[in-house]
C-alpha cells in the first residue's frame, strides 16, 4: 500500500556554484519546502532514488555522463513516474550551443528551463507546479496499487473457488458413474434419463471450472519475459494437441513464416490452440475448414493472424466474445465453455498486446493478436 515517505516531497538541488544552492534553498524555505543539496552527480542520483518531488539542476552541472545516468535512471522508473526537473540555464542570446543543450535536455522528459538570474517568485511558482504534478503521480500510483490488490484478491478467489469446487464435483461424478453401472439396469427409462442429465451436468461443470482455473492462471502470469521463443515451436505444440480435431474435420492449415517473439512458449501455444481449435469448431457445415496462420512485423510488435472460412462472428459480438463465459451458440450445437477467447485475451493483455477479430458473418473470421518482438 502507498506510504508517502518524508523524502517524496522534497526538492533535490544540484548546483555547483557555491552560492547558488543555499540561495535556492532559502527561496524555497519560504514555501516550507524541504531541499536537499547534492554536491556531486552520484549523490544526486542517490537522493533521487531515495525519493524526491522535483530536482533543480544548474545547467553547468549537467555533464554528458550525468545526463546519461539520469536518463538510465528514468528508464528504470515505473510507468506512473515522470520526475519533474527544473534546469537553471545561463542567460544571454540563444546560440547554436544553447539549442544543442536544450535538445539534449529532452532526455530528462518533464523539464522546465529557467533563465538566470533567477527571480524568487519564478522559481517558487515553477517548484509549486512541479510538486503538484508529482503529487498527482503519487495519487495515480496509490490508486493503481489499490486496483492491483483488488484484482489480485479476485484472481486468488477465482483460483481457490474453481480448484476447491472441483473436489466435491469429482465425488458426484464418480458416484453417478457407479450408480449408472451398478443400478442403471434397475431404473426405468425416466430414471436412466435423469442419471444421464446428472452425468452430463457434472462433465460440463467440470469443464467450466477447469477453464476458470486456466483463466485464473493466465491472470497471474507476468508478461515481463526475457526469454524468446520461435513461434513455430508453439504452433507445432498447438497443432499436436489438436491433431484429433484436425484429422476428423479434414482441416487444411497453411502456415506463413513464423518469427521469434519475446514470450513463454506455453502461453503462445495456448493462444494458437484456442484460436485454431475455434477455427475448426466454428466451420461451415458443408465446407472443409481452411485455416491460415501468419505473422507480420508492426513496429516493436508482431501481429499474428489466424484466419478461417467458417461461420464468422456478427459485428455486434466482436467485443463481447472475449468476455468470460460469453458464447453465441447453445452447447447442443457447438460445445464449449465460452472461456477460450477470454483466456487468450488475458494472456495477450499480460504481454501488453491486443487481440481482436475482423469478420463478415458467413465469410469466415480473422483473429489478430500482437505480442512483443
Ligand atoms: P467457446 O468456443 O468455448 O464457446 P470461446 O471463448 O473460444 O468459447 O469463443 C466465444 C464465442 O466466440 C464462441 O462461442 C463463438 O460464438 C465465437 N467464436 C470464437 N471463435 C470463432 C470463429 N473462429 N468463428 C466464429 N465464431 C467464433
Amino acid at each position: 500500500m502507498f506510504r508517502r515517505s518524508p523524502f517524496e516531497m522534497r526538492v533535490v538541488v544540484r548546483a555547483p556554484i557555491g552560492r547558488d544552492a543555499p540561495l535556492l534553498a532559502g527561496t524555497l524555505a519560504v514555501l516550507q519546502i524541504e531541499t536537499a543539496i547534492s554536491n556531486d552527480s552520484a549523490s544526486l542520483l542517490q537522493m533521487l532514488a531515495e525519493g524526491a518531488g522535483s530536482a533543480i539542476i544548474a545547467e553547468e552541472a549537467i555533464t554528458p555522463d550525468l545526463l546519461q545516468d539520469l536518463s538510465a535512471w528514468l528508464d528504470l522508473q515505473p510507468a506512473w513516474s515522470d520526475m519533474p526537473f527544473i534546469v537553471l540555464t545561463s542567460g544571454g542570446r540563444p546560440t547554436h550551443e544553447s539549442h544543442r543543450r536544450a535538445k539534449e535536455l529532452e532526455l530528462l522528459g518533464d523539464s522546465t528551463l529557467i533563465v538566470r538570474p533567477v527571480r524568487p517568485d519564478t522559481l517558487q511558482s515553477s517548484v509549486r507546479v512541479a510538486l503538484r504534478a508529482r503529487m498527482r503521480q503519487y495519487e495515480i500510483r496509490s490508486r493503481q496499487e489499490a486496483l492491483m490488490q483488488a484484482n489480485a484478491d479476485l484472481e486468488q478467489f477465482a483460483h481457490s473457488a474453481s480448484h476447491d469446487l472441483r473436489e466435491p464435483l469429482r465425488s458426484v461424478s464418480i458416484y453417478s458413474d457407479l450408480l449408472a453401472r451398478s443400478y442403471g439396469p434397475l431404473l426405468d427409462g425416466k430414471g436412466q434419463q435423469f442419471l444421464t442429465f446428472i452425468q452430463s451436468g457434472t462433465k460440463r461443470m467440470d469443464a467450466l471450472l477447469a477453464d476458470l482455473l486456466s483463466y485464473a492462471h493466465a491472470s497471474s502470469i507476468s508478461g515481463d519475459v526475457v526469454e524468446s521463443v520461435d513461434a513455430s515451436r508453439s504452433l507445432e505444440a498447438a497443432l499436436d494437441s489438436l491433431a484429433g480435431a484436425i484429422r476428423e474435420s479434414d482441416a487444411q492449415i497453411s502456415v506463413g513464416e513464423m518469427p521469434v517473439v519475446r514470450m513463454r512458449e506455453s502461453h503462445l501455444s495456448q493462444i494458437f490452440q484456442n484460436l485454431i481449435g475455434n477455427a475448426i469448431k466454428y466451420r461451415k457445415e458443408h465446407e472443409l475448414p481452411l485455416i491460415q496462420v501468419s505473422a507480420t512485423k508492426a513496429g516493436v510488435h508482431w501481429v499474428f493472424s489466424v484466419a478461417d472460412n467458417g461461420i464468422g462472428v456478427p459485428p455486434e459480438y466482436k467485443e463481447t466474445i472475449f468476455g468470460i463465459f460469453k458464447r453465441l451458440h447453445p452447447n447442443s450445437k457447438y460445445s464449449g465453455t465460452g472461456m477460450g477467447l477470454a483466456i487468450c485475451h488475458r494472456i495477450v493483455e499480460r504481454y501488453r498486446g491486443r487481440i481482436w477479430v475482423e469478420s463478415k458473418p458467413g465469410h469466415g473470421s480473422n483473429f489478430f493478436f500482437t505480442v512483443p518482438g
